[in-house]
């Protein structure tokens, strides 16, 4: 098949690794603009299993920079309407619908059917329930954030022993990165974050190696992207009693 012939090109993929990514499940955690980004490229690239976790509905102040929805899906349930764009996008993807909000259980089994999650949503609460069960299950987890005209992207695991986890990173919320409904986003801002996080995660998936343990920031009024290390915390209330 034609689709991803210029990806199996890269000797870095070639047939095994494009074999690898259409075997695969990716959990996609918000559907936001970064989710959106991450989904298409996900789906486009030929990932076998997409499930598309986001309980909220279609705004239509979403529609500037979330690019899976148009007018008519204003008021819809966005796990619905991105699935049925997807479908669209690449037939061949099987693509699972959670438009809940997702108990620690549910979370787990959802996980448990993932070889990788993105986490693209847009609260501390929802980012630790998520670090919570990537930890204790040994999944990869791609993070990536946006707000303003700044993002950031960090892969995580599968090995959480002597590696940091997200909530390493963040021991407690950060309020200031929490809303863009307060801050503002320039709408593309979170389309690199989310286009990012699937190169990160087709990097896994292909079996390239992927850095870990490293905090990518992205500042878009200057075009630049910095680089920081995340220590692990010794006392992380995730990773630290594993
Ligand atoms: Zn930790």
């Amino acid at each position: 098949m034609s689709r991803n012939i210029r990806q199996i090109a890269l000797s870095q993929v070639g047939d095994v690794g494009q074999a690898r990514i259409g075997s695969s499940t990716a959990l996609i955690i918000g559907l936001g603009g970064i989710g959106c980004a991450s989904a298409s490229y996900l789906a486009s690239a030929g990932v076998g299993q997409l499930l598309l976790c986001d309980f909220d509905t279609v705004d239509e102040t979403n529609l500037g920079r979330q690019i899976l929805y148009g007018p008519a899906d204003v008021g819809q349930l966005k796990a619905v309407r991105a699935a049925s764009r997807l479908a669209a996008i690449n037939p061949d993807v099987r693509l699972t619908e959670i438009p809940d909000r997702l108990s620690d259980d549910a979370l787990a089994e959802a996980v448990n059917q993932a070889d990788i999650v993105l986490d693209g949503c847009d609260n501390f609460a929802t980012r630790f329930q998520v670090n919570e069960a990537v930890v204790s299950q040994g999944r990869v987890l791609v993070s990536g954030a946006a707000i303003r005209f700044e993002g950031q992207l960090a892969v995580f695991g599968p090995d959480y022993a002597d590696a940091p986890c997200y909530r390493c990173l963040y021991a407690e919320a950060d309020e200031s990165l929490d809303s863009c409904a307060g801050n503002g986003v320039l709408a593309p801002v979170p389309g690199v974050i989310g286009t990012a996080m699937a190169v990160e995660a087709l990097k896994v998936l292909a079996g390239i190696e992927a850095e870990t343990g490293k905090l990518n920031l992205y500042d878009a009024l200057s075009t630049r992207w910095q680089k920081v290390a995340i220590k692990k915390r010794g006392n992380c209330p995730t990773c630290g009693k594993h």
